[in-house]
């Protein structure tokens, strides 16, 4: 709007500002040494833009409380953290999962605000799913006195796949869903797959917080991942980027609903552990031993594949599976570091998740507060 009669400068002051929001987005608070840092932008740039960002009350800027520490620095001028305005604006995450659905509330400055989920039975139809998710907003709004008058946009996680890619124009079934939410709410509405909107809040929020690119595997009833660099989601040409439950371990095994065979959901879903063995999480029963060891095996074969050609910072373990713990995780890492190049495992780093059940619902969030626009 009105962008077509700024001259360049105006439009390059406004790119730089868009840099030192996302930053503020993505990190939450941050001193002006560590805004430089994260923007690259020069320190009399930067002055510029936060005074600009102050003056509108998009950001504010905090002194720290004497009893948190020492305050004085250098010259000694207190250090102040800017923050962006949590009054400024809500974002919200919905997970319309196979079992659940999940609504959580936060505000630009990364606070939740509220965050509830409903169950759902496994096929419920998706204008249902829809309607339980929106009448769970409303709940939450209600109960928490919260005004959605400000809300920036929505981030909704679907089960199956989301295309994202570049130039897709969305169709079918996602298109439905996002149509439904953007009706109702009137602000920009963005879709994903929900375990790649896991990986987004896990890298950002969870085990993967600090690091520059994780590779998130999620183990459940489905096996999927994702791969977040630079705290942005990797889409690849279709939104497909990350699949790894369907990366086949082996060319002659069970046929998979992908088209593929052998693909290591096949060996490693849930519910074919638990048919094998019904008390998985009671691993000292030899038998739960022995098929942990082989589960944790054939994911730590897939995942040396993986971590040799991306090369990531840290490897973090979602869903139901990585509650067994050491007796995946062992033979997982072994197998991880046996066969990938020394340069590659060096420093990486295998964790398990960190966020809780609502973390595809925290992944919608993000991509509201990490859009550039
Ligand atoms: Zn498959």
């Amino acid at each position: 709007m009105g962008k077509e009669t700024a001259g360049p400068l105006k439009l390059l002051r406004e790119t730089h500002e868009q840099r030192v929001i996302a930053a503020l987005r993505t990190q939450g608070a941050l001193t002006r040494a560590q805004l430089a840092e994260q923007t690259r932008l020069s320190r009399a740039t930067l002055s510029v833009i936060i005074q600009s960002l102050l003056a509108r009350q998009a950001v504010t800027e905090s002194f720290p409380d004497e009893t948190d520490g020492p305050v004085v620095r250098g010259r000694g001028r207190p250090v102040s953290r800017l923050t962006l305005n949590a009054a400024g604006g809500l974002a919200l995450g919905l997970d319309l999962g196979h079992r659940r659905i999940q609504v959580t509330i936060a505000n630009v400055a990364h606070e939740i605000v509220a965050s509830d989920s409903v169950p759902c039975a496994e096929r419920t139809p998706w204008p249902r799913r829809v309607k339980l998710a929106l009448d769970l907003v409303d709940e939450l709004t209600s109960r928490h006195e919260l005004s959605l008058g400000t809300l920036a946009g929505v981030g909704v996680g679907m089960v199956g796949p989301v295309p994202t890619g570049r130039n897709l124009v969305l169709s079918g079934r996602p298109a439905e869903v996002r149509d439904a939410v953007s009706e109702r709410f009137g602000v920009p509405v963005q879709l994903d797959n929900n375990t790649r909107l896991a990986a987004l809040a896990e890298a950002l929020w969870g085990a993967g917080a600090g690091f520059g690119s994780a590779l998130y595997l999620r183990l459940s009833y489905g096996v999927g991942g994702g791969l977040v660099l630079g705290g942005r989601l990797l889409a690849g040409a279709t939104g497909a980027a990350g699949e790894l439950g369907h990366i086949s371990v082996d060319r002659d095994g069970p046929e998979c609903p992908c088209g593929g065979r052998g693909c290591l959901e096949r060996y490693v879903a849930l519910a074919t552990l638990l048919e094998r063995c019904g008390n998985l999480l009671e691993a000292q029963s030899p038998q739960a031993h022995d098929l942990l060891t082989e589960a944790g095996t054939r994911i730590g074969e897939v995942l040396a594949a993986a971590c040799n050609t991306l090369n990531p910072e840290v490897v973090i373990i979602g869903g139901e599976l990585a509650d067994t713990g050491d007796h995946l995780l062992d033979p997982l890492n072994a197998t991880l570091r046996r066969y990938t190049h020394a340069q590659v495992h060096k420093n990486l780093k295998v964790t398990r998740a960190a966020l809780g059940a609502d973390a595809a619902a925290r992944g919608g969030i993000a991509l509201v507060l990490t859009s550039p626009n």
